[in-house]
């Protein structure tokens, strides 16, 4: 579907957008924070509680099945979408960060010695540096990281010599919530298998944006969070390649992640229960389905296609304002702005630009060591969405002029 030609359209498809803010147009531009909700979602967030709400696997009763029969095919519907070679190669999480702890956790305790490496980049989420750090504090491994140069890129030369027969894992995001760059994970996979080093991508900031095919790339985990594809909060997604998901040790025990329990021994539930002790999110993960389905009606070429329309029409009007610092420039990039405007405080400018209901993030973005780099404390992001339009663009460069103005 062409989005620019029908996008007041799919604009009508999100209901909160029509909202006035210190009674002016909402104008959302914090879609890397987290995305808004199309009536589709919503709805079935409605049907699965007043149609067919009950316990998923155990039941046997019409509504248990049905509610069973809705989750599974939610995890097939990721799985085409991901191009997963299994289903039960689909693990549902709460989000990106229980993804990560759940590998941290489970390939880590069955996988990583003392004195092991793990390699993350300069640009990471905390999300995809803290757990590797407890699991440093819990078992002395070590980290390493692929620094970014000017642009916001990855230095891929430095990135081919951090290896050595420690490395055990590449943790790294598929593009940066921060600086917008979509990273070559292709190459540093392949980079990483020729190591016969497995790869993890954070994919939070690139399944709502771009096509991803996990087989494509020979990722080995890729992980993602429903909320920010237009889906419901608290779920999201781990995919694992089968031989690594079967050989890790399970990471939460509880109900459903067992095949026989006794208190002498207790044997563990094939994938992909193995890895979701207790009652899954199955309210979550049929919305979540319908969420892709609502992206893969428009197409992830288009969505990219006119996502890129968006970051290049923002950048040149902001540009034209002559004092804007851009941090992430490079010319492989997401729609993502981060700036800093002339010496006005970041958190002054995004508090003003909101009184004029204009929706920003400000801060560190959880990637402080990205503000380490720049030497800065935080920035202003602009980051877009599929139902974004130019004339909201327009309102944030108005808006941003306005507040220097008063500056
Ligand atoms: N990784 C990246 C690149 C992100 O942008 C985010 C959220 O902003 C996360 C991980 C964490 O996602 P969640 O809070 O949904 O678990």
């Amino acid at each position: 579907m062409d989005i620019l030609t029908n996008i007041d359209v799919i604009r009508q498809d999100f209901p909160i957008l029509t909202q006035r803010v210190h009674n002016r147009p909402l104008v959302y531009l914090d879609n890397a924070a987290t995305t808004q909700k199309p009536w589709s979602v919503i709805q079935k967030i409605e049907e699965g509680y007043t149609k067919q709400n009950a316990n998923v696997h155990r039941g046997v009763h019409f509504l248990s099945q049905m509610a069973t029969e809705a989750h599974e095919a939610a995890r097939v519907t990721v799985q085409q979408f991901l191009g997963a070679a299994h289903a039960h190669e689909i693990i549902f999480t709460r989000g990106t960060t229980e993804s990560i702890n759940l590998v941290a956790a489970s390939f880590g305790e069955t996988f990583l010695k003392q004195g092991d490496e793990v390699i993350v980049s300069e640009m990471e989420h905390h999300s995809n540096i803290v757990p590797w750090q407890l699991l440093q504090q819990r078992k002395g491994i070590i980290i390493k990281v692929i620094p970014f140069n000017e642009a916001g890129e990855l230095d891929l030369q430095a990135y081919a010599s951090l290896f050595s027969d420690r490395t055990k894992l590449v943790a790294v995001n598929h593009v940066s919530n921060v600086l917008g760059t979509i990273n070559p994970v292709q190459q540093i996979i392949q980079i990483a298998h020729h190591n016969n080093v497995p790869v993890l991508i954070d994919g939070a900031q690139s399944v709502p944006h771009i096509a991803v095919n996990v087989q494509e790339l020979d990722a080995d985990f890729y992980v993602f969070s429903g909320h920010k594809i237009y889906g419901p909060t608290g779920i999201g997604v781990l995919y694992g390649k089968e031989k690594w998901l079967d050989a890790m040790v399970p990471y939460q025990g509880g109900g459903e992640m067992i095949a026989q329990v006794s208190f002498e021994k207790t044997t563990f539930n094939e994938l992909p229960y193995k890895f979701e002790a207790g009652t899954p999110d199955f309210i979550g993960s049929t919305a979540l389905a319908e969420a892709i389905r609502y992206v893969q009606n428009i197409g992830m070429d288009q969505i990219a296609a006119y996502e890129t329309y968006l970051l290049n029409y923002a950048t040149d009007k902001l540009q034209q304002l002559g004092d804007v610092r851009f941090f992430g420039t490079s010319s492989h990039k997401s729609a993502v702005i981060s700036m800093q405007v002339g010496n006005i405080h970041h958190y002054d400018m995004g508090t003003l630009l909101d009184k004029l209901g204009i929706a920003l993030r400000t801060g560190h973005h959880c990637a402080q060591p990205i503000m380490q780099h720049f030497g800065i404390e935080g920035t202003l992001r602009a980051s877009f969405a599929l139902y974004n339009t130019t004339q909201e663009i327009d309102a944030l460069v108005a808006g941003i002029q306005r507040v220097k103005q008063l500056f």
